[in-house]
């Protein structure tokens, strides 16, 4: 019911009650027959009383009215606050446009959009539509006439640029209604704006990085702050082989491949926490188990209050690129030809071994040059040559061992690094069975050829210290190989080349030094020095070289050991000696035993008493006749099993010198539980007896502890009468020395057919 129906009634209500007062009071009062004056009196009376009811009545109600009216107003406005602050907080500002009079109105939250002052723009469309950007202007005429046309009531949504009083533009968008009068007049249209200028920027920018995210080649992994995966792209799936169903919720975990250990996730885990990022090469495992490298980025993002909310991981798979990294490696390090090294990898590697070799072991580079390759190639092609270098540098290859380098410097020149050369026979050795290797005939496309080389040695670091240097030196080794007639190798100095080249040579003739009968044995008398009279003999080796002569067991017996003959050669000199003495015995003024070196190689291996039984048994000689002489350092250097060697060899009744007493570090505890009979002490104390005083207290002390552990004493190298003397004073029982007699041959030696067997 509007106001105006309401006071209607009411004024209907009122003139109903005051007529049917009017009428029943005057009915009354004629009803009551009261005399005229009463009736005057009472008439009066009863004005009074409708005009007094009257007032009341029209009190009453204009106190309802204005307390309706207050409510109304309050409510009014606390609505228009609640307005205001929803406006205000939206940061929204509100225009309510009256049709009728074309009048605007603009809130002060509007004008703020703007950042203008709410009188700025006024109560016309006039500046308003100044303000708007030129190319939304037809835009916004659209969206009006549209509403206009249809008075339409549907909500009103338009997005505007308007210029803002800083001279940009901001993009606000309007919302509004038109509103109808009672005859469906439009009448008034209103609604609200806000500036979406910021929303429509971080939308663009977050369609560009969606864009970015799906299209980009690097794989991206996105996960919460508990490490479970909340996104993945496109690329993810492409490079891992996962799909985004398969890994949302997962742990990154499952990426794993196992090559890493635990302290590379401590240390990526740790940056990560202190420094929110780390970058770094990881090797991860796709879904279908290949592990491949990748470069990977991490990132911790943190929320506006500064928590973790998320990681985000980018990823490239790098193993093209580690495959074509390796492959150029390959090549810049590599010949193309021969698969060998090349000049550059050579030359590291030797600068490497040259860094060791000032602190460990030495090495060696080899510089191997074809004989005559020229030839080849100008006579039979590049095709032949290239098939020849390749043929060369296998065979080459097939002779190295750990720790060689075989490149292939350029052209016909290849390069062999050693890095474990103990001395320059080995080199030498090394050098003569690389063109050993070249000696058989090369079969390439039907032709035969045959190759020589020349070969230069550097030694390092004796001779060079610098990459520069031991490559000089090997080429001017080379230089000297081929100018001494090719074929052959060459040390950096001539000494060594000399040195090097006798020892091999020594070494192949020592080979055939046993067959061809060369070895010879010696005798040296050892005498008793308190008598003078002769007790025994030692045998010692000569070599009977047909070139060089008689070579002293000093030059070969070393050689010997190194390349394993020293146990033919001792065997041979037991052999021989154990012989000579069954033939002495069978003579007058024999000596009562025959002493023999042993090698402290053949007494370290460990059987030599089957060896000493059998050439017992084999020659008949006593075994008491035999003494074996074993250095002291032989004896020391493993004492235990030493102890358990002479043990056996006592057993079998041979006796037991300790030869070169004095020059190792014998331990006494130990000399002592050695069941010898006889210590033979060094020339070398000899020498300076009976004057120099270190000699002479050394040599009373060796005869005072040889006799103390109930041992013999023997004195080696006595050359001079008073040495002898001095040592038979001071109670050394035996000596031995040219004073006595130098090592003599027998001739001729007993031969196998004298020998018992
Ligand atoms: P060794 O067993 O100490 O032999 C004694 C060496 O001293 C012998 O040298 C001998 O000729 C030398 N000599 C003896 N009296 C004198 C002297 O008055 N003055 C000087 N300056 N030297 C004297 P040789 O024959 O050259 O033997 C050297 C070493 O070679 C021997 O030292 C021994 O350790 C070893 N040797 C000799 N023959 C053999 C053998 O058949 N087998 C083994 N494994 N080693 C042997
Ligand atoms: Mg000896
Ligand atoms: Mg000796």
């Amino acid at each position: 019911m509007s106001l105006h129906q309401g006071a209607v009634r009411l004024s209907l209500v009122y003139l109903l009650i005051a007529g049917l007062w009017i009428f029943f009071s005057d009915a009354l009062l004629a009803w009551l027959h009261l005399p005229a004056e009463r009736v005057e009196q009472v008439q009066l009376l009863k004005g009074l009383c409708f005009v007094l009811l009257s007032s009341v009545l029209l009190y009453l109600i204009l106190c309802s009215h204005l307390r309706q009216q207050a409510r109304m107003r309050q409510t009014l406005r606390t609505s228009e606050e609640r307005l205001n602050l929803a406006l205000e907080s939206a940061r929204e500002g509100l225009w309510d446009w009256d049709l009728g009079s074309d009048k605007v109105f603009f809130s002060e939250g509007y004008a703020a959009l703007l950042g203008l002052q709410p009188a700025a723009l006024g109560n016309s469309r006039t500046f308003w539509l100044q303000q708007l950007h030129p190319d939304d202007r037809a835009r916004h005429e659209r969206a009006i006439a549209t509403i206009w046309d249809n008075a339409s009531q549907e909500a009103f949504e338009v997005t505007l640029r308007m210029r803002h009083q800083d001279g940009d533009y901001r993009w606000i968008q309007s919302r509004g209604q038109l509103q109808l009068d009672v005859r469906g007049r439009a009448e008034r249209f209103i609604g609200t704006a806000s500036d979406i200028s910021q929303r429509r920027a971080d939308e663009h920018s977050l369609r560009q990085a969606a864009a970015v995210f799906d299209a980009t080649q690097d794989g991206v992994l996105v996960t919460d702050s508990e490490q479970h995966i909340v996104h993945v792209n496109p690329a993810f799936a492409r490079i891992t082989g996962y799909n985004e169903a398969e890994v949302l919720g997962q742990n990154p975990a499952l990426l794993k491949s196992g090559r890493h250990d635990r302290e590379f996730y401590q240390s990526l885990w740790h940056a990560l926490q202190n420094r929110g990022t780390w970058s770094g090469e990881v090797w991860n495992r796709r879904k279908n188990g290949e592990i491949y490298p990748q470069w990977q980025c991490i990132r911790a993002i943190h929320g506006d209050k500064g928590e973790l909310s998320h990681y985000v991981a980018v990823f490239s798979d790098i193993s093209a690129l580690k495959r074509s990294q390796s492959e150029l490696d390959h090549l810049a390090h590599h010949d193309p030809l021969s698969g060998l090294p090349n000049r550059l990898l050579f030359t590291e590697r030797v600068e490497n071994a040259l860094k060791r070799a000032k602190s460990a072991q030495q090495g060696a580079v080899l510089l191997i040059d074809l004989d005559h390759f020229k030839h080849i190639n100008e006579s039979l092609g590049h095709n032949i040559g290239d098939l020849l270098l390749k043929a060369v540098g296998e065979r080459l290859v097939a002779q190295l061992n750990q720790g060689m380098t075989l490149a292939r410097l350029g052209g016909d020149e290849f390069g062999l690094l050693c890095e474990n050369c103990l001395d320059a026979a080995q080199a030498a050795s090394l050098a003569q069975q690389l063109l050993n290797s070249l000696g058989a005939p090369f079969n390439l496309e039907k032709h035969e050829f045959y190759m020589s080389a020349s070969i230069g040695i550097s030694l390092f670091p004796g001779d060079a210290e610098n990459l520069e240097q031991v490559l000089r030196n090997a080429d001017s080794a080379l230089s000297k190989a081929k100018s001494s007639g090719r074929e052959g190798y060459a040390f950096y100095t001539q000494e060594l080349t000399e040195f090097a080249r006798l020892r091999v040579d020594l070494i192949s003739a020592l080979h055939h030094a046993l067959d061809n009968q060369e070895l010879r044995v010696y005798y040296q008398p050892l005498h008793d020095l308190a008598s003078g009279e002769l007790l025994g003999v030692e045998a010692l080796v000569r070599w009977q070289h047909p070139q060089r002569g008689l070579v002293p067991p000093g030059e070969f017996i070393p050689i010997a050991e190194e390349s394993g003959l020293i146990g033919a050669i001792d065997a041979w000199v037991l052999r021989q000696a154990c012989r000579q003495m069954v033939f002495w015995q069978t003579q007058t003024q024999a000596p009562r035993f025959v002493a023999v070196n042993v090698s402290s190689r053949l007494f370290s291996r460990g059987e030599l008493d089957l060896q000493v039984a059998r050439v017992l048994a084999d020659t008949g000689l006593d075994p008491a006749c035999l003494e074996l002489e074993v250095t002291e350092s032989a004896v020391m250097d493993n004492p235990d099993a030493a102890l358990a060697l002479l043990e056996r060899l006592r057993t079998l009744g041979v006796r037991l010198a300790i030869d070169d007493f004095g020059t190792g570090y014998s331990s006494l505890a130990r000399l002592k539980r050695l069941p010898v009979h006889k210590l033979k002490l060094d020339m070398s104390f000899v020498r300076g007896l009976p004057h120099d005083s270190d000699d002479v207290a050394i040599t009373r002390a060796v005869v005072a502890l040889g006799h103390s552990l109930d041992l013999k004493v023997l004195a080696e190298g006595i050359e001079r009468p008073e040495q002898m003397e001095f040592l038979r004073q001071i109670g050394c029982d035996y000596g031995q020395g040219y004073l006595f007699g130098r090592p003599q041959p027998v001739e001729p030696e007993p031969q196998p057919s004298v020998a018992a067997s």
